[in-house]
């Protein structure tokens, strides 16, 4: 069992007042807050240590050099992934995709091969593939949902051909926080001969991740949705597809030799790492990673998941409530008859309860549902029951509001 109130003791943004009430904050599948040793991290990293890394003969250099690859070797243990080389510091999930449909369409695709993506993408894994339609010719294949919103399988089945030559989808989708059967689609994919790249950015908080487990060929996620500061992510790639894809960015660190005739680039994981990198930041998602790893993953799951059930079920109390898909990690999404969702969120922020509202940017699978948008109320580890109370107290004075 965990004990909640120590561990918001941990967060100092937890005491906030908004509107003079105490913060009830449900956003976290936008981001988490920050534990104190996290904060603290960046501050004493600046204190201590600042000085650019890689480049230094002198000490500081050596030092800061030292703490980012220590966090190298913290995210690879904590995906269980086989080699530190494979992990690839990025600006967060979205900077990760646009990495691989870049590099890896430029290394093996040709126009009129094919991505296979899914109805409930994030924009972040639809767009990168769309430029790569506009500019190099690729086509886009999307597995369709069955009428409960979990991916069509056989369907999915039926979208490879010899032209498909990757397939990139969610693992947990962020609007309606279920779970994709991950390990399917990948065995589904391989036996086409087809890498499979997982956007992990809503299941790195919430799951025991094991990249070799899964046979994952890429995992991208951001720092920030898993207690680490923003601007940090991480991009896994096997790594006999990283060494044979073109780098994506060009600059400083990612080359062993450079003139005006022949250029050579670094080995991994420094060929994508081009210019200084966020060390404070890599420093920083180390320390949250460990911080989480003190805590175990896999009590933050089934605190989360208990919180999911409670949360469903005390929604569906509310009369003219309608939750989407099967939620079964850490966010529920949800409308109230026709009530527009961003009425209920501006009149809940009043009581001090941050919800997010609209498409989340998943616009074609809002389309599909054929709603305006949803209210999703997501889970983090500090979260409470009694702030799924508030939560439900909240929706039913603003239902009463407005109808
Ligand atoms: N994919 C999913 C499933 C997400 O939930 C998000 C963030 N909402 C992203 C990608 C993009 O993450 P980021 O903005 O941190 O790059």
């Amino acid at each position: 069992m965990l004990n909640i109130e120590d561990i918001r003791k941990e967060f100092p943004i937890l005491d906030t007042l908004v509107y003079n009430r105490p913060l009830v904050y449900l956003d976290n599948a936008a981001t988490t807050q920050k534990p104190k040793c996290v904060i603290d991290t960046i501050s004493e990293v600046y204190s201590t240590m600042n000085s650019n890394v890689h480049r230094g003969v002198h000490h500081l250099s050596q030092v800061a050099t030292c703490a980012m690859e220590k966090s190298r070797e913290t995210v690879r243990d904590f995906i269980g992934a086989k080699e530190c080389c494979e992990i690839i510091f990025t600006r967060g999930t979205t900077e990760s995709i646009n990495l691989v449909a870049s590099s890896f369409a430029e290394t093996f695709m040709k126009e009129g091969d094919e991505v296979i993506i899914s109805t409930m993408e994030h924009h972040s894994n639809i767009v990168p593939w769309q430029l790569l339609q506009e500019r190099r010719g690729i086509k886009i294949r999307v597995i369709p949902l069955t009428g409960n919103c979990r991916l069509d399988i056989e369907a999915y089945r039926n979208l490879f051909n010899e032209k498909t030559k990757i397939v990139s989808v969610a693992h947990v989708s962020n609007v309606l926080g279920s779970t994709n059967p991950i390990k399917e689609i990948i065995e589904i994919a391989h036996n086409h001969n087809v890498p499979v790249l997982v956007d992990g950015a809503q299941s790195i908080p919430h799951k025991k991740i094991n990249v070799q487990e899964l046979d994952a060929d890429f995992f991208v996620f951001s720092g920030h949705k898993i207690y680490a500061p923003t601007g940090i992510g991480v991009l896994y790639g096997k790594k006999k597809w990283l060494e044979a894809m073109q780098p994506y960015h060009g600059g400083g660190e990612m080359i062993k030799s450079v003139s005006f005739s022949k250029t050579t680039f670094n080995e991994l994981p420094y060929k994508f790492e081009a210019g200084t990198p966020d060390y404070v930041g890599i420093i920083a998602l180390g320390r949250a990673l460990e911080w989480v790893n003190s805590i175990g993953i896999e009590n933050i799951a089934s605190h989360e998941q208990e919180l999911t059930r409670y949360a469903v079920e005390q929604l569906n109390t509310i009369p003219g409530m309608r939750i989407f898909g099967e939620p079964d990690s850490a966010a529920v999404s949800f409308l109230v008859g026709d009530i527009h969702p961003a009425d209920i969120g501006t009149i809940i922020d009043r009581l001090g309860i941050a919800i997010r509202t609209g498409h989340h940017c998943a616009q074609p699978l809002i389309d599909h549902l054929g709603i305006p948008g949803t209210a999703r109320a997501s889970f983090a580890v500090y979260n409470t029951k009694e702030e799924i109370d508030t939560l439900i107290q909240g929706i039913a004075r603003a239902v009463k509001m407005l109808s």
